[in-house]
């Protein structure tokens, strides 16, 4: 059964320019690309977007830098799709992130780390929710 999963390329990486080799890779591991807008987010939609980390020392620091610059946001979809993404991805702090993940070869710190994905089915459907709407999200 195949399950969707919100996805953002980070600032960092899109500035750097690692936006296409990031997608190369989701695109190798089998996800489809349900919908895809690269845009800037205001301050303000990065903390709705973290409100779950507001208490978080973290927090102020996390959403000037997802506001800080132009990123890709993703709803993607495969079987498994949450954790594999998440496997994918590797652990949140790039030095512990194991060889071939995402934050491995492309994050340089915990916070500028490359790549966002849902942790659970409800976080999905609240972040998908959050910068998509139904229309966006048909199947072709
Ligand atoms: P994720 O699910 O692996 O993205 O990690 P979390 O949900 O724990 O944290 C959300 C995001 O906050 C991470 O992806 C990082 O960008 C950032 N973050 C997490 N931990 C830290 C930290 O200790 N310091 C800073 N500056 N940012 C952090």
């Amino acid at each position: 059964m195949p399950q969707r999963t919100l996805s953002i390329i980070k600032p960092d990486a899109v500035g750097k320019g690692f936006a296409g080799a990031i997608l190369a890779e989701i695109n190798k591991a089998g996800f489809r690309i349900v919908a895809i807008r690269k845009q800037s987010i205001s301050k303000r939609e990065a903390e709705g977007f973290y409100a779950v980390h507001h208490e978080r020392p973290f927090f102020d620091s996390l959403t000037t830098f997802m506001s800080s610059g132009p990123l890709i946001l993703m709803v993607l979809e495969k079987d498994n799709a949450i954790a594999d993404l998440r496997r994918l991805m590797g652990a949140t702090n790039p030095a512990n992130a194991e060889e071939g993940t995402i934050r491995k070869k492309f994050a340089s710190s915990i916070q500028e780390n490359a790549i966002h994905g849902s942790d659970a089915e409800e976080t999905a459907a609240f972040e998908t929710g959050y910068w998509f709407a139904g229309y966006e999200l048909i199947q072709g």
